[in-house]
């Protein structure tokens, strides 16, 4: 379960973005412990959300070992917050990180420092001086590359469903930021051979989706994925220093006002030359009650997608797909 780097610091789990260049930096591994959920089967016993359910199931059953767990306790999950607290019985050291809702980059740099508290080791001291500058500058160019993986995919010059699969792994990197970023580098060497797409360019917005094969399934309705949200996310926030990271996370959209993340989901949609939205949300998650207003706001053909359970997507969520991929080769209205 999960995936493995080649270093053996201490593995501190975090529950959503939490920013990886510092987890790093102190000299611990990240791990996103919601990456393995779409790929497995798991059907906890007892949930609201299946994302936050299967991995307190997993840390309660012992299934997933971690040295630390950091939970976002102020960002834009409670549920994350709930299971977080159970979870957190069976992790012996657990801290709690809040993102500021105002955006105060002040307030970032203060919970920055005290995960750097926590973690024991951050950017700061001689010893692990040479180590912090080196973890940062290893996931400043991985997240470079990641950039232009992502701006060959938007211009249809890269397969959709793989460089989701590696941008969505952005916030941990795997486990090891250089070896990672080799990984996106082969993306992007292999994208050479790589024959285009067809099909009107949408965008994927909200939390990403619990189907392991969605963007295969919107390929094959005819849907060419050019922005994904949240792992865009995930690539362009930052940093050098702890002031220059508190400054780039304290602009994480999905922890602000809905209202700026509007303002940056208009500007790369129109950068994009979008033509229509897939809004995925998941079952019991609030985000689904901004679906209005993002109707409203964004003036596209949007098509909701509600999931619930990990797998291969459902051959209804396949039709209205399909349907969705006619409707904007006519190039008008909405489902
Ligand atoms: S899908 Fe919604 S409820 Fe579930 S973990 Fe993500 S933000 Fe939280």
């Amino acid at each position: 379960m999960g995936r493995r780097g080649r270093r053996k610091a201490r593995v501190a789990g975090i529950t959503a973005l939490v920013p990886p260049e510092l987890i790093y930096a102190a000299g611990w591994r990240p791990l996103d412990i919601n990456n393995w959920i779409p790929g497995s089967d798991a059907r906890p016993r007892s949930k609201l959300c299946a994302w936050t359910a299967s991995w307190r199931e997993a840390i309660l059953g012992g299934e997933l070992k971690l040295d630390a767990l950091v939970v976002v306790a102020g960002g834009d999950c409670h549920n994350a917050l709930a299971d977080g607290q159970v979870a957190a019985r069976n992790v012996g050291r657990t801290h709690y990180f809040f993102y500021p809702f105002d955006g105060d980059a002040g307030y970032m740099e203060g919970q920055l420092r005290a995960l750097e508290g926590f973690l024991g080791e951050g950017l700061r001291g001689e010893r692990a001086h040479d180590r912090a500058m080196r973890a940062l500058e290893e996931v400043a160019a991985a997240k470079r590359l990641g950039l232009r993986l992502e701006a060959l995919r938007s211009a249809g010059r890269a397969d959709p469903g793989s460089t989701f699969d590696a941008l969505i792994s952005f916030s941990d990197l795997e486990g090891d930021p250089a070896r990672f970023g080799g990984k996106v580098e082969r993306l992007i060497d292999a994208s050479r051979d790589f024959r285009g797409t067809e099909g009107p360019g949408v965008a994927l917005i909200g939390v990403p989706p619990i189907y392991r094969d969605f963007h295969r399934a919107c390929a094959e309705a005819g849907l060419r994925v050019v922005f994904d949200e949240l792992p865009y996310e995930f690539l362009r926030l930052g940093g050098h220093d702890l002031r220059s990271l508190a400054r780039s996370y304290s602009t994480y959209t999905f922890a602000r006002p809905v209202e700026f993340r509007l303002g940056l989901l208009k500007r790369e949609l129109s950068r994009r030359k979008v033509r229509g939205i897939i809004h995925y949300a998941q079952f019991t998650c609030h985000h689904l009650l901004e679906d209005g207003l993002l109707r409203e706001e964004l003036d596209l053909p949007m098509l909701t997608v509600q999931g619930d359970l990990p797998g291969r997507t459902p051959a209804q969520v396949r039709l209205r797909l399909e349907a969705f991929g006619e409707l904007l080769g006519a190039g008008k209205g909405a489902i």
